[in-house]
């Protein structure tokens, strides 16, 4: 049974894709760390992309990410307002430091190779290394980027990227989610913390969970205080903070806590806190659009969704508190591990469903939670939040992760709310649909779903709105 960690499933990275950006980000450091002595007789490196990857590779960045993972940058750490200037390098010099080892010449016109029309078996998001020695020997090695910033490299199977742990409660599917809470007495967050100690101590998880929270609203606090348009060419505007400062008016605040008090303080009527759950969504994918820091979750393109989520339980349902966050995204990372598991997280698999769907499904069991739900509703919360995304296609226009990406988390968002009142309102044991039969429904119709609406942009908006390609 595969062992997936909250720290997995939460990963901080760049924007604006988890499996366009982040994915061959993390394949490129894998492969030159396999590389080992040999980096110093690097010849000729070339790297092949496949399938969705290939498709809407250039407006997700990849060819960014690969320049950026050959040089052996973390992607957790790189100031990512060095991005630009580190890229122009690589294009204008047309050579490559690489993992900051050796510079060897490589031209991204001629060395990163976009095949649109071919494609690998395992996975519709693919990559090859095709790297030449000094002796003339051929290193060829392939890797898939399988959704949420998870790799894998061909031959091995899908938990290389996740250690084999044996697990106190191993968890395959919500009913086993649901046993393993009524044996224990625990709430889903109290049975995924037993967990985590397998990895690392109690204080050690806390610590990092709250890690993520902080970059997480670090990312809002940002995206609501920069305007202007996104990158990319579709003159996109940014409107987080249109909406942060047509709300707060002159209202005085200097940093994020004085501003999210400000923001509690300011009202509660269903508009105004329907404009701010917009607002924290907007603002975390317009920061992911612009290639800034944020937190897969599970991936890039759905990154709003959660933190929209918490920092509204944070600002309008109840006092900031360290433990309460903590409980949100332990319960939040369990069931996206379910669907990880049983179905896909990655849209190139299953369409948007894939992954607003499934960031919808996991913020609304964290709110029931962290509202006093039972385990059987924040199971129903996530079952009630995929069953309204089921079939939601993905179509980005101009291969972008912008239209219809970044409102799209603002839906989710809300649908999440609505899901985790329902479920606080319902009796589950009447509920018609469970979870694990909506996690079953949502894989079947990934397999049933046309390509063209998984992540290629070949269908859907993508072609329906005329752009010009001069402008993109
Ligand atoms: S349409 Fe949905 S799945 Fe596709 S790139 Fe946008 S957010 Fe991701």
């Amino acid at each position: 049974m595969e062992s997936i960690s909250v720290l997995d499933m939460f990963k901080i990275g760049v924007g604006p894709s988890s499996s366009h950006t982040l994915g061959p980000w993390k394949a490129c450091l894998k492969f030159t760390d396999r590389l080992g002595g040999n980096i110093e007789n690097v010849k000729r490196l070339e790297v092949q992309l496949y399938g969705s990857l290939a498709k809407t590779g250039v407006g997700h960045g990849t060819d960014v990410a690969v320049m950026l993972g050959l040089t052996g940058f973390d992607p957790e750490t790189f100031d990512t307002e060095y991005i630009d200037s580190t890229v122009g390098g690589i294009r204008a010099e047309k050579k490559l430091h690489l993992n900051r080892t050796v510079w060897i010449r490589f031209n991204p016109d001629t060395c990163i190779h976009f095949l649109k029309n071919e494609m690998l078996p395992y996975h519709p998001n693919a990559m090859r290394f095709l790297c030449e020695l000094e002796k003339g020997s051929l290193i060829r090695e392939t890797y898939y980027s399988v959704g949420g910033g998870f790799v894998v490299q061909e031959d091995d199977d899908e938990l290389s990227e996740t250690e084999h742990v044996a697990l106190d409660y191993p968890v395959e599917s919500a009913s086993d989610l649901a046993r393993w809470c009524r044996q224990t007495g625990l709430p889903i967050s109290g049975v995924v913390l037993e967990n985590e100690k397998a990895w690392r101590s109690e204080e050690d998880t806390r610590n990092s969970v709250l890690k993520i929270w902080e970059v997480m609203r670090d990312c809002i606090y940002k995206g609501c205080h920069t305007d202007g348009y996104l990158p990319g060419g579709l003159q996109v505007m940014r409107r987080a903070s249109i909406l942060n400062n047509r709300m707060m008016g002159d209202k005085p605040y200097r940093d994020y806590e004085t501003w999210r008090r400000a923001i509690r303080d300011g009202g509660e009527g269903f508009d105004y806190i329907l404009d701010w759950v917009s607002c924290f969504a907007l603002a975390v994918n317009e920061q992911n659009a612009s290639f800034r820091r944020v937190v897969t979750a599970p991936t890039n393109g759905a990154a709003g969704v959660i933190p929209a989520v918490l920092q509204y339980l944070v600002t309008f349902r109840e006092n900031h508190c360290a433990d309460m966050v903590f409980r949100f995204l332990c319960t939040a990372s369990e069931i996206g591990t379910i669907f990880k598991k049983r179905a896909t997280i990655s849209a190139a698999m299953g369409g948007c469903q894939a992954e607003i769907g499934v960031s919808s499904a996991m913020a609304a069991a964290g709110l029931t939670e962290c509202l006093g739900g039972s385990v059987p509703q924040c199971l129903m919360a996530a079952e009630i939040a995929m069953e309204h995304h089921l079939g939601m296609t993905c179509d980005p226009i101009g291969g972008l992760v912008q239209v219809p990406c970044i409102e799209r988390n603002t839906m989710g968002a809300i649908k999440a709310i609505t899901a985790s009142q329902l479920a606080l309102y319902s009796d589950p044991d009447k509920a018609k649909v469970s979870l694990d039969a909506v996690v079953k429904t949502m894989w079947e119709t990934a397999q049933d779903m046309n390509s063209k609406y998984k992540e290629t942009s070949d269908g859907g908006l993508a072609v329906n709105i005329p752009i010009s390609l001069s402008e993109c």
